[in-house]
């Protein structure tokens, strides 16, 4: 036999062979997280070219992700030794992004068809609602945008969607539905989900087509099969259905996209579409330790009906699964920040750290005690919290009350959300500002020559708004107190609730992040700081960007991000009831995804895992609220983790603490004498403040309050101790 074929299988167990080896017919390789079923596909698509059973062209990989199909072309190409660009690798979308390209003509587009984005999308939408007069107050484009999307990732037609209508808002979606779609093949476009159903029927009506396709793609192969949709499912159901070489692998446990319309169906019902399937389990895990198997495998046994998997593996034990209480985020925050940093100087490169979290707003405090620490790190699937859209147009109005003369501010807020005040309208304001010699906020009261009435009513109900809020900024009240005027009566806030999407709600508590953020920064502040100097420290975290990428950056991303990747070390942060599982997911009884989810987080990690919950997080009003730790921690069984047993003892609520050095003390040795804590500033000690410079202790006082005089100022200033950026030097 070929020695390269030996050695390609050299590096499997015996199910995993027996899956790389299977010839014709389907397969269903069901395992568990890190069993190595991405590394079956991989070597089976080797092992298929290395045999002759497989041309290049006749491989047809699925992905889930682009990254993940570059890989994986990475690893096949290093494993016969040559480049296959011929072979199709590569996520749903781009495999019907190319057939459609070929064949537009046959569903009446042209073969140079654009492909929308969500706001070309969402224009569109506008206008298919303009055009039959419905209040896109209340109808947003948004809202239409994800009914739809939903509709299409379901094949539900615009006809089939019209007949089940049951209530007025989705007579609407129905009647835009329709508009939409004849919008959209009128432009010669298509949008993301649409690249899916053309191509749907486009192997369904064209039987010629189809059967090129399924010629050519002799092997058909998907990873992460448990997080398709019905669209996708029947796409390929289309592509393989005559020559029946499909090998699908998942794991039910680790289905976390139903809001996507994924059916987790797909997976369970496999073997009734093929009851000839070859099946396959791997039970061998090589990633992670025992102990981090056994406290996944503890966790998902809470949830129903999973398919019973026995995984294994001889890494050994390792360490037991860390669990951290801190007092709130900020003590969370830089527990973390100092635990990296501990590792870091212990040798771990930060590229083998990652930190994960439910929401993308859960990363803000620890963005900033990063940054502020010096430690390189990336976010991934979004830009940092003081570069997301949101966040900007948020700073942007406070900017733009500090300074009028902002026209880059003013042009950022002026139609946002949206008021009918367009790009001409604005470089009229703009135009005018110059020409007079006013500042943009005068010019765009005064009298700007050319604009149309409508455009002019709306810039003024706009400034009377920023006026009124204008005089609120001039009292110096609290920042978060402004802020959260801004964003109510700006409309800001309404108008993503109407978008009732996903991303939208992700938005909320992006601003309700910062308007925690504000409330730390009036807490720490004597006398409530000024706004500006608030707008100085949060440009500050904007532009920290410039650091060196000397050795790899800790990775900062959502668990559902995380979905088939390892590290060495593994955080999850803000374990908590509300956060995870997530408030939506507890009102709307979706506990099990919920759970699948922190399965899909615990089994990341390889080496070292660690968990940690706040006793309080700044609630959206400014003030802490306590909080609850999730009941995940509890569905661990304690041998596996370090929790010391005295923590069933429970913990003096804060409002029953006699003193506040006795509640630090507690807390200090609670947390395992790990963090940071306030208990340990004594009167005299010698500090360093993260903005503020050096200092010294001259007082503590109840509530947590430490007092401290900073040469710099030589004044006193009372400080929270357990929030406050300051340590002792
Ligand atoms: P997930 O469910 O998280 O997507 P997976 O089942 O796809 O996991 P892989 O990512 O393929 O698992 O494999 C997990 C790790 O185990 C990888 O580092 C992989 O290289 C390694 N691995 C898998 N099988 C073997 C093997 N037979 N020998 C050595 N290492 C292996
Ligand atoms: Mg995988």
């Amino acid at each position: 036999a070929d020695a390269a074929i030996d050695d390609l299988l050299e590096g499997l167990n015996p199910p995993q062979r027996d899956a790389v080896t299977h010839g014709e017919g389907p397969m269903l390789i069901l395992a568990g997280a890190g069993s190595g079923k991405t590394r079956v596909i991989t070597h089976r698509i080797a092992y298929l070219l290395r045999t002759q059973q497989a041309r290049p062209s006749e491989i047809l990989a699925i992905t889930f992700t682009n990254k993940a199909a570059a890989e994986m072309r990475e690893r096949v190409e290093l494993l016969v030794g040559r480049a296959t660009r011929a072979m199709w690798v590569m996520t749903f979308h781009a495999a019907c992004a190319r057939m459609l390209r070929a064949h537009a003509e046959k569903l009446g587009f042209t073969r140079q068809f654009t492909i929308y984005d969500s706001a070309d999308q969402r224009r569109l939408m506008k206008q298919c609602l303009d055009n039959r007069g419905i209040d896109t107050k209340r109808y947003t484009p948004r809202a239409m945008q994800s009914q739809i999307s939903t509709s299409k990732n379901k094949l539900i037609s615009p006809e089939q969607y019209a007949e089940t209508v049951g209530s007025p808002f989705e007579e609407i979606v129905a009647e835009i539905y329709k508009d939409y779609n004849r919008e959209l093949l009128r432009m010669n476009a298509m949008d993301f989900d649409d690249m899916l159903v053309n191509s749907v029927q486009l192997l369904e009506k064209h039987q010629d087509v189809r059967d090129n396709y399924s010629n050519q793609f002799r092997w058909v192969m998907v990873d992460e099969y448990q997080d398709t949709n019905h669209v996708q499912y029947r796409w390929l159901q289309l592509l393989t259905s005559e020559h029946r070489n499909l090998a699908v692998v998942g794991d039910d446990a680790q289905s976390i996209y139903s809001f996507r319309a994924a059916d987790i169906r797909n997976i369970l019902e496999f073997e009734e579409d093929y009851p000839d399937a070859h099946v396959v389990k791997l039970e061998q895990n090589y990633r992670s330790t025992q102990t981090i198997l056994d406290a996944a495998n503890a966790l998902i046994a809470n949830n129903r009906g999973q398919m019973p998997k026995h995984l294994w593996t001889d890494v050994g034990e390792g360490d037991p699964v860390r669990v951290r209480e801190m007092a709130d985020e900020h003590a969370e925050a830089r527990w973390v920040t100092a635990e990296i940093q501990r590792l870091v100087d212990e040798g771990v490169s930060k590229s083998e750290i990652a930190v994960f979290y439910r929401t993308n707003a859960q990363a803000r405090v620890l963005d900033e005690m990063l940054t502020r620490a010096g430690v390189g790190f990336q976010v991934i699937g979004g830009p940092k919290f003081y570069e997301r859209a949101e966040v900007k147009d948020a700073i942007a109005y406070l900017t733009f009350l500090v300074n009028p003369q902002d026209a880059t501010a003013f042009t950022r807020i002026a139609n946002s959300p949206r008021r009918g005040i367009g790009q001409t309208s604005l470089s009229r304001v703009l135009g005018y500002a110059n020409d007079t010699g006013l500042t943009v906020w005068d010019a765009a009261e005064g009298e700007v020559p050319g604009l149309t009435k409508a455009a002019k009513n709306a810039i003024g109900r706009f400034m009377d708004t920023m006026t009124a809020l204008k005089e609120r900024a001039d009292e110096n009240g609290p920042v978060a107190q402004l802020l959260d005027a801004v964003l109510h009566q700006s409309g800001y806030l309404d108008a993503l609730h109407a978008e009732r999407t996903i991303e939208a709600q992700g938005r909320i508590e992006n601003l309700q992040e910062l308007v925690s953020a504000a409330s730390q920064y009036d807490m720490n502040a004597e006398n409530g700081g000024s706004l500006d100097e608030f707008l100085q420290q949060t440009s500050l975290f904007a532009d920290a960007d410039n650091l060196r990428e000397d050795d790899g950056l800790v990775t900062l991303m959502t668990m559902h991000n995380a979905k088939g990747l390892e590290f060495p070390i593994v955080f999850m942060i803000g374990m908590e009831e509300g956060q995870f599982p997530h408030s939506r997911s507890i009102e709307e009884g979706n506990i099990e995804e919920e759970r699948r989810l922190a399965y899909v987080g615990l089994t990341r990690a390889m080496r070292q895992l660690t968990l940690s919950h706040a006793r309080r997080r700044m609630g959206y009003g400014g003030g802490a609220s306590p909080a609850v730790k999730s009941r995940f921690l509890d569905e661990l069984p304690r041998e596996l983790t370090d929790q010391p047993a005295r923590i069933s003892r429970g913990f003096p609520a804060p409002g029953r603490v006699a003193s506040w050095s006795q509640a630090a003390a507690a807390s200090a040795e609670y947390a395992g004498g790990d963090t940071n804590d306030a208990a340990l500033f004594n009167v005299g000690d010698d500090v360093v403040h993260a903005q503020l410079g050096e200092g010294v202790v001259t007082g503590l006082q109840p509530g947590g309050i430490v007092v401290v005089r900073f040469a710099g100022e030589g004044r006193d200033r009372s400080l929270m101790a357990d929030v406050a950026p300051i340590r002792k030097r």
